[in-house]
């Protein structure tokens, strides 16, 4: 209860952060601010990194980083311990990785400044990703002390809206700060500690890595600072798929899942390399860390992975390949790949209120599908495997860089036919209600970009950058538009569509209805998506293409049968005749 509680507030602190950031929302990262940063955390110290290693979790069977710390200063929360041990999700051992871009990097012998949190059983981690994580480094010219959060090549994906929070800052300024913002805002963290941490330990080291299980054969191994090898997925040198499945619980109500992950999928698999993601259903699997040998797209923070936030700030999701084999490999271009054999990606139920339409869910779920098949960060900021959401209208769409990227690590030789606008017809949309349709394209050397080339869109509809047309169209009539798309190669294609929109809360009109292979099939203006489909007065589920409604299959005897439509919002067609033969 009280964490809805959280979930509406936070939706309303975002939605505020969202119109006032508009303007700035391709460049800046909605960073938490630091009075959140404070509250939300549990401890918050600074140390010298003295040892990075790695271990598989006998729990979890997942790769760890530990991070050994010697604690020069406690500002915050109960550690008494001079040295400390820290657990973040991904790393390489001998006989197992895990790719998670998601976790904060850290170098031996370095000077930070942490906000530090907790997993569920106590082990200390980062809060918040790299976001929580400020380095600490000397000024050469003026022996003065910075901290600063590194934004740029780290495995995270942040959104860019507008935020306040401090990114760099004399050390000693910022840690008054620390001081200031705790006295202020006392009661905010004890009752944030009440709420979420109630009855969960500090521990100064993992229990796993201080005593370990006597035949459980945990040690942490040295490794270096970088896996040695990265993943990819051995399925698209025999042209089979990898298959995601999805968990729709907690996922934004106005999301159409399956179409969103589709896109995301489409978007790689549609871009000229060898490589091809399918949808393979839902799953009750979740999480990122929960290895069940799906690969599984989530919403529910079963794992907790995402620690609790006030804000509308932070990571948006996680994603990556966290099971592969470094000793199974393959040389591709010069690289040796290790074997991915299970990839998760989770988004975080405290972040989900910056997403506001589909465009910007497919976007980073394109994203986080580019991490799960194995693409790291790239600095080239106009990608959509950049580290900030660009929220720019893409959608599911890759850029250049990223194109380039999936082609590198899936290279494929095959030539294409010729581009061409597959979509012919749209269906109708209704006046002042949400409206998707996907325009689609073939042939070509992948990486559709559409744009509108001619005519116009109903005001309040667009066109995002994947094809996805969607938006509440504002007034009714009939709208000639040409639509275009381009590919890798530059070519383009275009075609002439209308869009039709109705006046809200006009009956559908049924101008043809016929039986096919056991299917009614309903023609007409003013079909709806979920519509159904009577039959001499039985009501039959139905799929809407286009303007044509497909009923569920059906035995007919011959002979004149009954039809009408009632659309989703109780509009009733009147009644046409259907002959079976
Ligand atoms: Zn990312």
């Amino acid at each position: 209860m009280r964490k809805q509680d959280l979930l509406v507030f936070s939706l309303l602190v975002c939605l505020f952060i969202l119109f006032h950031g508009r303007s700035a929302l391709a460049t800046t990262a909605i960073i938490p601010r630091d009075q959140e940063m404070v509250v939300e955390s549990r401890a918050i110290v600074t140390g010298r990194v003295t040892e990075i290693s790695t271990g598989v979790d006998p729990d979890t069977q997942l790769v760890y980083t530990y991070i050994r710390l010697d604690v020069t200063r406690v500002l915050k929360g109960g550690i008494s311990e001079r040295e400390i041990v820290l657990k973040e999700l991904g790393g390489e051992t001998r006989e197992l990785g895990t790719m998670i871009f998601g976790m904060p990097r850290f170098d031996l012998g370095q000077q930070v400044l942490l906000f530090l949190n907790t997993w569920p059983d106590g082990a200390l981690r980062v809060h918040q990703g790299f976001l929580g994580k400020f380095d600490i480094t000397e000024e050469p010219s003026t022996g003065r002390f910075f901290v600063e959060r590194r934004m740029v090549d780290q495995n995270v994906s942040v959104i860019p809206t507008s935020g306040n929070g401090t990114s760099r800052s004399e050390l000693g300024t910022y840690t008054a700060l620390i001081t200031d913002l705790m006295r202020t805002n006392h009661k905010g963290m004890r009752d944030f500690e009440r709420r979420f941490f109630s009855g969960v330990p500090m521990l100064a080291q993992p229990t796993e890595f201080r005593s370990p299980r006597p035949g459980a054969g945990f040690t942490p191994q040295w490794v270096l600072l970088n896996p040695g090898s990265p993943a990819r997925w051995f399925e698209a040198d025999s042209n089979q798929s990898v298959v995601f499945y999805v968990n729709p619980t907690g996922a934004p109500s106005f999301a159409k899942l399956q179409e969103d992950v589709q896109a995301a999928m489409d978007a790689w698999s549609k871009a000229a390399a060898s490589i091809r993601v399918v949808y393979g259903g839902t799953t009750s699997g979740c999480g990122v860390q929960i290895a069940d040998g799906a690969n599984t797209i989530s919403f529910n923070n079963c794992d907790s992975y995402f620690a609790a936030s006030q804000g509308c700030s932070g990571l948006l999701a996680v994603s990556g390949i966290i099971r592969y084999l470094p000793n199974q490999t393959k040389n591709v271009g010069g690289i040796t790949f290790g074997k991915a054999v299970e990839a998760n990606m989770s988004f975080n139920p405290y972040a989900l209120c910056n997403f506001t339409n589909r465009c910007q869910l497919q976007e980073v779920m394109t994203h986080e599908m580019g991490h799960a098949l194995g693409l790291g960060h790239t600095s080239d900021s106009a990608s959509t495997m950049a580290a900030f959401a660009h929220f720019d209208n893409r959608c599911a769409s890759l850029m250049l860089d990223d194109a380039r990227g999936i082609d590198a690590i899936y290279p494929s030789g095959s030539s294409s036919s010729q581009l061409s606008v597959m979509t012919s017809s749209l269906p109708f949309a209704t006046a002042e209600t949400d409206y998707t349709a996907s325009l689609e394209a073939s042939g070509g050397s992948g990486m559709y970009h559409w744009s509108l080339a001619g005519g116009q869109l109903p005001s309040g509809l667009q066109l995002g950058m994947s094809g996805l047309l969607f938006g509440k169209a504002g007034a009714n009539g009939s709208f000639g538009f040409t639509a275009q798309v381009s590919d890798l190669s530059g070519n383009i294609s275009q075609r002439s569509l209308t869009l039709v929109v109705r006046q809200p809360g006009l009956a559908p009109v049924i101008t043809d209805a016929q039986f096919r292979r056991k299917r009614i099939f309903v023609s007409g203006d003013g079909l709806q998506e979920n519509a159904t489909v009577y039959v001499d007065g039985e009501g039959l589920s139905a799929t809407l293409d286009g303007t044509t409604l497909m009923t569920e299959k059906r035995k007919l005897k011959s002979g004149v049968h009954q039809v009408y439509v009632v659309n989703p919002d109780g509009k009733q067609s009147a009644v046409v005749q259907l002959v079976v033969e």
